[in-house]
């Protein structure tokens, strides 16, 4: 992935078609924004690190989870061959899916449940995004991902978290990198901090 065409794309995408309540206005804030059920759009400038520090190909699968608004599910999207995301509350995927499907991408297939588990019958993934924090590093992913692959996580409490780049090599040797603090909504689930309640 070539950066300078990450940060045109991400300059020209209009981040307020992903938010449809009274935080409309403030889309142009670099913070993330309340989109309903409790959950969050994730800050832009935060969106564009991790995508960069995960590096999808143009011929990548790529495995998300917590589509939330589609809004870091259009920048993978973009750059890579195919997105598989997963989100555990099934308005939010939905919409999603009507405003990816609107900006015209044919290459992301939505999924409503819980992605700490992973998606199993798509397995192996060149690359694998988690958009919410988990407790620790989900062993389920790991297996999920290809030798030579990535993985960008928030791992830790909910008050604050570690942003750790995983690494897997082509002997299946896994490395992981803590790149910064961060805060996310929690990743709920099997894998994650609390049972699901779909
Ligand atoms: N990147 C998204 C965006 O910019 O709109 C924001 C994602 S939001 C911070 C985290 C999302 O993860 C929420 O929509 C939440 O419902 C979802 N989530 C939490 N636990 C999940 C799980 N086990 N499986 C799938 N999605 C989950």
């Amino acid at each position: 992935m070539n950066y300078d065409e990450l940060l045109a794309f991400f300059k020209k995408l209009d981040r307020s078609a992903f938010i449809d309540n009274e935080y409309k206005p403030y889309s142009g804030v670099d913070e993330a924004l309340p989109i309903g059920y409790g959950q969050t759009i994730s800050q832009p400038s935060l969106v564009v690190e991790m995508t960069r520090l995960l590096g999808p190909e143009k011929d990548s699968r790529v495995l998300e989870i917590g589509t939330g608004s589609g809004y870091q599910t259009a920048l993978l999207a973009e750059f890579s061959g195919q997105v598989f995301t997963v989100e555990r509350i099934q308005e939010l995927s939905v919409k999603a899916q009507d405003r990816l499907e609107e900006m015209g991408y044919k290459n992301i297939v939505f999924k409503v449940g819980d992605g700490s588990e992973g998606w199993e019958e798509n397995a192996p993934y060149d690359r694998i995004m988690v958009t919410a924090a988990a407790s620790e590093l989900p062993q389920e992913l790991i297996d999920q991902l290809k030798p030579g692959g990535r993985m960008v996580i928030p791992v830790g409490p909910p008050d604050m978290q570690e942003l750790v780049l995983v690494t897997k090599d082509m002997k299946d040797e896994v490395d992981s990198e803590v790149i910064e603090h961060v805060r996310f909504v929690e990743l709920h689930g099997k894998y994650g901090w609390r049972e699901p309640n779909f």
